[in-house]
């Protein structure tokens, strides 16, 4: 059967654009293999009007309404391949099932790569943290540390002390230079330049000397790719944003292939659930007027 629309990725920005798809009454199926960013999180912020939730009730909710429209389908599973077919898509699922549709979105997420710190990964979403202002406010104040990974750790440093006293742990990743130990002076960063041998406790450093530094919690910048190669099997170009690529949309999140739309994460430098839910209404909405668009098309 051929969809209108197939949307690969299910989370908030994914069910963001089936939704305006779904309510044009137009046929979309919905691929998820649900693994969210965020599921290593309890609680999810700065949503409007969902400051705090559960961010898996979050996104079953907003499931629950989706799959009541019936001309919705939606199917859990990885997408394995995608290829351009004529004027329309295929999708092959891991399993082999083939689907087509005249238009995509591509809405994957992304996979977090951290930095190889013992004790890390088992905190991520708990007491390490990427975005202060998802989970700054709960820090209550600090004290507050930013591991460092490289240069573009600066931006988390400079930003961090406004959730309370900030330390910079290098961790061997970079030395400041004049200019930004002054940015760093300036907001009453302090500088640790002792590697970290693990994280412990709630959050707290061990270093390489057998210091302990107590944090509330910690910030870190991990690295991001998209959470499927769907995108480059099609062809989409990427931008090379501070810590990884994401896919390059145009004004109304079109990818540079033509019929394919991209939202979320996976389509930009930083995200949220806020932006995810925006973008994804902004694509579903764009890759709707573009059938219309099709439709008016003259043959050549
Ligand atoms: P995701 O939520 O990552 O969903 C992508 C979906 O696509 C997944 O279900 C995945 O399985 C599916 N998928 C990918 N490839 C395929 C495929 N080939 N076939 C089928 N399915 C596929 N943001 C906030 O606003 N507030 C917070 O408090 C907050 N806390 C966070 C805490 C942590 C620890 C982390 C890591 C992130 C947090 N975020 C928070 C960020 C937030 O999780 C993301 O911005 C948001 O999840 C992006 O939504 P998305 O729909 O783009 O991608
Ligand atoms: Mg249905």
């Amino acid at each position: 059967m051929l969809h209108d629309v197939i949307v690969v990725g299910g989370s908030y920005a994914g069910m963001a654009a089936a939704l305006q798809l779904a309510r044009a009454r137009r046929k979309v199926m919905v691929i998820d293999a649900g693994i969210r960013r965020n599921r290593f999180a309890s609680h999810s912020y700065g949503f409007l009007g969902q400051d705090g939730v559960d961010p898996a009730e979050l996104a079953s909710g907003a499931r629950r309404q989706l799959i009541a429209y019936p001309n919705l389908t939606w199917l859990e599973g990885l997408a394995a391949h995608a290829a351009k077919d004529g004027d329309d898509f295929t999708v092959t699922m891991e399993d082999g099932r083939d689907f087509r549709a005249r238009r995509l979105v591509l809405a994957l997420g992304v996979t977090d790569i951290l930095p190889d710190v013992p004790g890390l990964q088992e905190r991520w979403g708990r007491s390490v943290f990427h975005c202060p202002y998802c989970h700054g406010y709960e820090l209550e104040g600090g004290p507050i540390a930013v591991l460092a990974v490289g240069p573009v750790s600066m931006h988390q440093a400079i930003l961090v002390p406004d959730w309370g006293p900030t330390t910079l742990l290098l961790n061997s990743t970079f030395e400041p230079d004049k200019e930004q130990q002054g940015q760093l002076e300036a907001r009453g960063v302090a500088v640790e330049p002792m590697p970290v041998a693990c994280v412990s406790g709630e959050a707290d450093a061990e270093l390489t000397d057998g210091r302990v530094l107590h944090f509330a919690g910690i910030f870190t910048a991990p690295g991001m790719r998209p959470s499927s190669d769907l995108a480059a099997v099609l062809g989409c170009a990427f931008d090379n944003g501070p810590i990884g690529p994401f896919l390059h949309t145009g004004p109304m999140k079109e990818t540079s292939v033509p019929g394919v739309f991209a939202c979320g994460d996976v389509a930009r430098p930083a995200g949220s659930v806020s932006w995810a839910v925006g973008d994804g209404a902004l694509a579903g909405a764009a890759a709707h007027q573009s059938l219309i668009a099709r439709h008016l098309r003259t043959p050549a």
